[in-house]
């Protein structure tokens, strides 16, 4: 099963994506971790886009495509969850023609709903563990009080550069600009499911299951 998870920075899609690689033997593609590891591992791909992350805005379209087409090439027992792209309807496209070739096809795609105001209370709330890569929240699934990651047990957190509030306000316009466009290009392929974004995580667990096993 190949699907997508759409929905703005900081709706969650990154915390689902780790359930389901769990549970269901998924593969995550993350342009944003991808992207992320290119700038520490400092290739010249990934300096060129330090700064364009920084700020918010989105990086070339031509520059992503290549990262999935690269990793799809892997190929994935249980599937791909695409995470953070596509963001424009040219990415929609390429993403569409990589599965095609391959023999594969989309099977749903996620649609996250959360209002902006929640989105900046997590954003600015949020750290990850610095080993695993798990998520928290200062206020909705806090670090546990002995300082250990309860994946990894790591004690090291770190927060995103871009999770600031005025990244984050470019992300946002970013979002609804180039990448609400794809929940039309989705629903009229009949691929598109919506859940709420705004319950607890089990609760957004469970609808994204019913979602993909309905
Ligand atoms: P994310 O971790 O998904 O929030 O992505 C962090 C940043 O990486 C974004 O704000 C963009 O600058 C860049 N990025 C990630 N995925 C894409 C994509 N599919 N298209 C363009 N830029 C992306």
């Amino acid at each position: 099963m190949n699907i997508i998870l759409l929905g703005p920075p900081g709706a969650g899609k990154g915390t689902q994506a780790r359930f389901l690689e769990e549970e269901r033997d998924m593969a995550q593609l993350s342009t944003g971790d991808m992207l992320r590891a290119a700038r520490t591992s400092g290739t010249e791909m990934g300096l060129k886009v330090a700064a364009i992350m920084d700020s918010g805005e989105l990086v070339t379209d031509e520059i992503v495509i290549g990262l999935i087409a690269e990793k799809l090439d892997g190929g994935s027992k249980g599937g791909f969850i695409f995470d953070g792209f596509p963001r424009t309807l040219p990415q929609a496209d390429a993403l569409g023609s990589l599965l095609e070739r391959k023999g594969e096809a989309l099977d749903a795609v996620i649609e996250m709903r959360v209002d902006d105001e929640a989105l900046v209370r997590r954003i600015t709330a949020r750290s990850t563990c610095a080993v695993c890569g798990a998520v928290y929240n200062d206020i909705t699934h806090p670090i546990p009080a002995d300082g250990k990651c309860s994946n990894c047990g790591a004690t090291e957190f770190k927060r995103r550069a871009d999770d600031n509030e005025d990244s984050l306000k470019t992300r946002l316009m970013e979002y609804y600009k180039k990448t609400s466009p794809l929940i039309g290009y989705y629903y009229a392929s009949g691929k598109l499911r919506s859940v709420d974004g705004l319950g607890g995580i089990d609760e957004v667990k469970s609808e994204i299951a019913a979602a993909l096993d309905a």
